[in-house]
């Protein structure tokens, strides 16, 4: 048997998984049918997490874009007898099994009925090795040709896959030949070898599962597509960030107690507080940290308020002032004084997680339901402990790293720029984040079903069955793995986000001084901008009905994401299919990492951190000022295939992007559209 090496990642985002056919290094073609799990790849792996992450997924296939899933998958996970598994070994079978003289152009093994077991073998039957290597020979006593596989296949939105459909016609004549027209399929036809006529063009059969099931649908054709062009297989993936185990379990404790204590006596409320205090930077995350442990695990929450700890602390102080001058000549004075100080010091302890010690947040938002509905989100969540659960090297460590005193100039000139060209806050690099990639099923013939009328058959999200092991029949799978991988956080400043959108689109601001305070600039932001404060893929449904201008400032951050991901190659060393996006919208910011971890040698985005930072923003920058397909492109939303929309893995499924967000222009999404004077990054 043949080995063939697949960089890991790749099997995760290709067509390597049960039910992609694949064109082999030998230009035969296959069926991927199983894998060979490997356990121990998946020991970072949570499966709490994991399903969460699954489910919501799913919930977001069906409503937001209309699409349906595998009942298989849905039971699966709705049961938790979903297995994960880490692929290190695929396995293929050859498909499809047409095959078609390469010189007489007569085809064969087309029966129908027949099970692939037995054309397969019927097939070997009629093999002869020839010079090495085992050819089957054209069934015509005329020819000496040998035949190949037809590289063309017959899909269809629901998940069907067949060899191509021949039509009935053709079924009628005795050798049929194939006339492959350069690759596009509409173009080919049937004839008959012995007459040679033509008997049809290539066309495309009705899906007979679809037309059971939807009889008066709309596009029930099964689609003739070359094996080559992908429109076969399509991995769906989803990635998130594993924080580490405590974290982890902090996290949902924090969200059992918000999501059942929503009251304004609860610990609910404190908690989701104290997210949106360490969210908005009011609090560090260690500090923050520290308390939530305390107010959960400790049972040292209880209902005294921070003012009634507050008025404790006054009037000890009071005493401890009046003892502490007696204690000076009087030994037993110096005892009580003592105890006083101990209860000072619990008092303050106690403070620490007093109801209501997050509520200076209530200066920036006063809204509960808003409180919560941004501490409840996940990605809140993992903003806030993101921070502190990596290896960080930061711009001041840079800075510090730095022996040479003309490069130390030079660095913090470029960061200064950087700052006030691009409306940078922060960058930072993380050298160990922990990535968890995962794909949960396949669409053919379509990638998305996206908004279309209800009487289009619905596209399936398909699951995974593995098909060389009989204990897995019948039983879906997701694949996952997860790495230790390298990154970089970028932050936007909301004081210049927002100014950006006062002077552009006129939003109203209650007071200048937003402009100069960071937090409270943020804090206006989250409360006007439903879309930072949803996760991304949720943002499309979201904002559906809502003025483009009010989702301006996710899309930005968003556009920035892709623009900085395509032009990353030239200083770190990896192209965009090696790097992911991972939006925090909430935090203003997004990180870029290695997703390729067989090549990831560490360092590329180390070096791109250290050295071209402003060069790369730069080369974004040009990037996202034209696009090869103009003026199409601009006249169309300045967003296309051959500029923003190129990223593999895009957390909204490209929707809403648009370089008029950064140098002007017109912004489109679906039928409504927004016309930009100035970009956030001409803006100024
Ligand atoms: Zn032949
Ligand atoms: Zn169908
Ligand atoms: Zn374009
Ligand atoms: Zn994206």
């Amino acid at each position: 048997m043949e080995q063939q090496y697949i960089q890991k990642s790749r099997l995760f985002r290709e067509s390597y998984l049960p039910g992609g056919v694949v064109k082999l290094r030998n230009d035969s073609y296959a069926m991927v049918v199983g894998t060979r799990n490997n356990p121990q790849a998946l020991q970072n792996v949570d499966e709490t997490q994991l399903f969460d992450v699954i489910n919501r997924f799913l919930l977001e296939w069906q409503d937001l874009i209309g699409g349906e899933v595998d009942e298989m998958l849905k039971y699966a996970l709705s049961s938790r007898t979903l297995l994960v598994h880490c692929p290190s070994d695929v396995y293929i079978s050859p498909y499809p099994l047409l095959l078609q003289c390469a010189k007489c152009k007569i085809l064969d093994f087309y029966q129908t009925g027949i099970s692939e077991e037995k054309l397969l073998s019927e097939i070997k039957k009629r093999s002869r090795k020839s010079g090495g290597r085992s050819l089957i020979q054209c069934k015509n006593p005329a020819c000496n040709g040998h035949m190949v596989q037809l590289p063309y296949l017959s899909v269809h939105r629901c998940g069907s896959l067949s060899p191509i459909n021949l039509p009935f016609q053709a079924l009628r004549v005795k050798n049929i030949t194939f006339a492959d027209q350069g690759g596009s399929f509409f173009g080919s036809a049937f004839g008959n070898y012995d007459t040679g006529e033509k008997i049809a063009t290539a066309l495309s059969m009705p899906c007979s599962p679809c037309t059971h099931r939807h009889p008066e649908g709309i596009d029930l054709s099964q689609r003739g597509t070359p094996i080559t062009s992908g429109e076969s297989f399509f991995p769906h993936a989803v990635q998130y960030i594993s924080l580490n185990k405590d974290t982890g379990r902090l996290i949902s404790d924090i969200c059992a107690q918000i999501q059942s204590n929503s009251s304004i006596n609860g610990l609910g409320i404190d908690l989701a507080e104290g997210i949106v205090a360490g969210l908005l930077g009011v609090i560090p995350q260690d500090c923050l940290r520290e308390m939530f442990t305390k107010m959960l695990y400790n049972g040292s929450a209880d209902n005294t308020s921070v003012e009634e700890i507050e008025e404790k602390i006054r009037l000890k102080q009071q005493a401890y002032n009046a003892y502490y001058d007696l204690a000076k000549t009087d030994p037993l004075m110096q005892e009580i004084l003592a105890s006083v100080e101990k209860d000072l010091a619990d008092l303050h302890q106690k403070l620490k997680t007093a109801k209501g010690v997050f509520k200076e947040i209530r200066t920036y938002i006063e809204n509960d339901e808003l409180i919560n509905a941004i501490a409840n989100e996940r990605r809140t969540q993992e903003s806030v402990f993101f921070r502190g659960a990596f290896k960080e090297f930061t711009i001041k460590d840079r800075l510090l790293d730095e022996k040479n005193p003309e490069t130390k100039e030079i660095v913090t000139q470029n960061w200064d720029d950087l700052k006030s060209k691009y409306g940078v806050a922060d960058v930072v690099h993380i050298s160990n984040l922990n990535v968890v990639l995962s794909t949960i099923g396949y669409t053919r013939e379509k990638r998305y079903p996206y908004s279309e009328s209800e009487s289009v058959t619905p596209v399936i999200l398909k699951a995974f069955e593995d098909r060389t092991d009989q204990n897995l029949r019948g039983k879906a799978i997701v694949y996952a793995m997860s790495a230790e991988t390298e990154g970089l956080l970028i932050r936007l400043d909301p004081r210049k986000i927002l100014k950006w959108c006062h002077e552009e689109f006129n939003w109203p601001l209650p007071s200048d001084s937003l402009l100069t305070d960071r937090i409270a600039a943020h804090a206006h932001l989250l409360k006007t901008c439903p879309a930072l404060i949803c996760s991304p893929t949720e943002v499309y449904r979201e904002t559906k009905f809502l003025d483009i201008k009010q989702s301006a400032p996710f899309h930005l951050l968003h556009t920035i994401s892709h623009c900085l991901l395509s032009t990353a190659k030239r200083h770190s060393g990896y192209d965009e299919k090696s790097l992911t996006e991972y939006l925090l919208p909430m935090d203003l910011s997004f990180l870029i990492y290695v997703t390729s971890v067989q090549n990831y040698t560490a360092g590329g985005l180390l070096t791109l951190f250290k050295h071209y930072l402003l060069p790369w923003f730069d080369d974004a920058s040009n990037f996202a000022f034209h696009c090869v397909f103009d003026p199409i492109c601009s006249d169309q939303g300045s967003s296309c295939s051959g500029c923003v929309q190129t990223v593999l893995g895009c957390e909204t499924f490209n929707f809403g992007l648009s370089r008029s967000y950064l140098f002007g222009g017109e912004v489109k999404n679906e039928d409504r559209s927004l016309n930009i004077i100035k970009g956030y990054w001409n803006g100024k």
